[in-house]
């Protein structure tokens, strides 16, 4: 019987991770009791240090990749948003109000104050934020200068000042994001979501009550109408993403151009830091991006924030968070990592295959000083244990590089699958899903029509996601291989009760067996792409979204063809039109290849391609 999947919770939080996690059979970390590598996830909601990167285990994820405060901090988000306004133009990076960071930006902002100044006719509000609070603290709306007033780093920022509203009550949406890998760039965006609400009407002649102008929930939760009925709104501040869908079918608009630009927005602006960030495959990050909807159905970018709270404050959080949490570990995918753990504790000598062979030696006596009763041991020996790893002239700085190097490639095979049950190519149900390396496509396709549509609308059951990355190095290969990876998961336990797969299909196909090993090969494989999963049960994979854009992110990003292919995208969105009949090469290369995406944002999202086909034959049934 294999050993439990371990978390660790730093500083006991959050609750609602770890009533997941202990929900899927999970252990939580104990000092106490387990060696000091024996997790598998450890969850932060500060940032890491560099340290903890270095020292990562295979089996070990953490929940924050390294430097992503470009982005999450309110002052480095414009700084980056500005420069790739200025490299690539303002035509996609439209979405984000004028901003200037005091005092740097002082002279700038008066200048632009000033140039407004004539046709202010109270059109023209300021918000003034600290740039590293959050949760609405510190911030204030002016439209005079003599009442901005600061004593720390602030932005001072365009207000957007016709907010679409509800009866009459501000909102803003917050969208979470995963992204899942930033080398190469992968990104999923979950379904559901939290619209949250002011509690007093919007009024812009009342510039200082926050209650009308923000809609932070930590704010409106003690303002004197939360408990009210707010006419469309109801009561309390928040609504689920669902059935924001609703209002919006209400409306005459293009929806799907809305969700693609919201799309675009998050894409757009993990852009400006992704090839800065270091690669770190066992990482993975739960964003939350704040946006603003204006009365012309436009979304603007408000901030991205680092750990977005999983406080449960009313049930409408409890169905959004418990979900995304949920299928945030399904993301992850523990499979292959936890047969990793429990393999590298049951001997020593399993470690060695991650590690060059020459470099095993010095390993293993850094992992035995790491032991926790290996250290109660007295000072001399621990000393001699140091001085034969000084010998072998190799720090456990060099070891973990040197592991690091064996991590699972970023670049690895890809392509579509052959097993026993066939060979998936284009057309195939199952790929949509899953992408086309799922490991556990045999027992997929056996599952039928229903079990399809079941995933189309819930996303593959847990134990159908792929290993981490999708990739392996020869050593995992190697370790793994005299391993039944079906007897290692303790973390079968998914949230969708009504939804059994029959028991023989609970083992995992052993993919990872040399004999028996499906092989991945196909088109493409000479390039090292692989495509990930489409969904996994709410996460709508938004980037890469087709072939080129898979191809521009592998390797060094090629900024400019995803902003093209981009601008294409949202083009034929935009409009509604696409005339298959003209597609491009690229095009029926991604068919060919069986690289298809689902358009984030609508209630039941469709594959792109299904999609342009249906809108051009309702456009046909139109015109005739
Ligand atoms: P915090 O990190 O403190 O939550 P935000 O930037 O998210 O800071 O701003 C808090 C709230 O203020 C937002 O949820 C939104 O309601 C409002 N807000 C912020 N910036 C703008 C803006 N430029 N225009 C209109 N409303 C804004």
């Amino acid at each position: 019987m294999a050993a439990s999947l371990v978390f660790r919770l730093h500083d006991k939080g959050p609750q609602l991770v770890r009533e997941v996690l202990l929900e899927r059979g999970w252990k939580e970390y104990d000092e106490r009791k387990r060696k000091e590598e024996d997790w598998n996830l450890y969850w932060r909601g500060s940032p890491f240090h560099s340290s903890d990167y270095h020292r990562l285990l295979p089996w070990q994820h953490l929940n924050h990749h390294p430097k992503t405060a470009g982005i999450t901090r309110k002052d480095s988000l414009v700084r980056n948003l500005r420069r790739m306004r200025a490299t690539f133009g303002s035509v996609l990076y439209d979405f984000s109000p004028t901003t200037f960071i005091l005092p740097n930006d002082y002279t700038r902002f008066l200048a632009e104050y000033n140039k407004r100044l004539p046709n202010r006719e109270r059109s023209t509000c300021w918000i003034c934020k600290p740039v590293d609070l959050s949760r609405g603290r510190g911030i204030f709306l002016f439209q005079d200068m003599k009442n901005l007033v600061y004593d720390c780093s602030v932005i001072v920022q365009r207000y957007i000042s016709s907010p679409l509203l509800m009866s009459g009550y501000k909102f803003d949406l917050r969208i979470y994001v995963c992204v899942k890998s930033f080398h190469p760039l992968t990104v999923y965006i979950h379904q559901e979501g939290l619209v949250r609400f002011a509690t007093e009407k919007y009024n812009l002649l009342s510039l200082s009550n926050v209650y009308a102008h923000l809609t932070n929930t930590s704010i409106n939760k003690c303002g004197p109408f939360y408990k009210t009925q707010k006419g469309q709104v109801g009561t309390g501040c928040k609504w689920t993403m669902s059935k924001f869908r609703h209002f919006l079918q209400g409306q005459d608009i293009n929806e799907l151009f809305l969700w693609q630009r919201i799309n675009n927005i998050v894409t757009l602006t993990l852009l400006t830091i992704a090839p800065s960030v270091p690669s770190c495959p066992n990482c993975v990050e739960l964003f939350g991006f704040d946006v603003l909807i204006d009365s012309r159905f436009k979304p603007w970018l408000l901030e991205v924030n680092h750990s977005p709270s999983l406080s449960l404050d009313c049930q409408t959080d409890f169905s959004v968070k418990k979900g995304l949490i949920t299928d945030l570990v399904d993301l992850m995918n523990y499979t292959s990592a936890d047969s990793l753990r429990d393999r590298a504790f049951q001997t020593q000598r399993n470690i060695r295959p991650c590690f060059n062979a020459n470099l095993s030696k010095p390993i293993a006596l850094v992992s035995k000083l790491k032991d926790h009763n290996f250290k109660k041991k007295n000072k001399k020996s621990l000393q001699i244990q140091h001085e034969k790893i000084n010998q072998a002239k190799f720090s456990q700085h060099d070891s973990v590089a040197a592991y690091q190097r064996h991590l699972p490639p970023v670049v690895t095979r890809y392509s579509e699958v052959n097993t026993p049950a066939g060979k998936f190519c284009t057309g195939q149900t199952l790929n949509w899903i899953l992408g086309s390396y799922s490991k556990a496509n045999d027992s997929v396709v056996k599952t039928g029509p229903a079990l399809l549509s079941h995933q189309m609308k819930y996303g593959p059951w847990v134990t159908e996601v792929t290993n981490r990355e999708n990739t392996e190095t020869d050593a995992e290969t190697e370790l793994s291989a005299e391993n039944k990876v079906s007897s290692s998961v303790p973390d079968t336990q998914g949230r969708r009760s009504t939804f059994r797969l029959p028991t023989d299909s609970w083992r995992f196909p052993d993919i990872y067996r040399r004999s028996q090993r499906v092989h991945v090969q196909g088109p493409k494989a000479q390039t090292g792409q692989h495509i990930p999963p489409i969904r996994v049960g709410g996460f709508i994979r938004t980037f890469p979204f087709n072939l080129a854009t898979l191809k521009a992110s592998q390797e060094k990003l090629d900024v400019p063809v995803i902003l093209q292919e981009l601008q294409k995208l949202t083009g034929r969105v935009a409009s509604g039109q696409w005339d298959d009949s003209k597609r491009t090469k690229e095009e029926e290369t991604d068919v060919e290849v069986c690289f298809d995406s689902l358009l984030w944002g609508p209630e039941d999202p469709l594959l792109l391609s299904r999609w342009f086909e249906t809108t051009s034959d309702m456009q046909d049934r139109k015109k005739n």
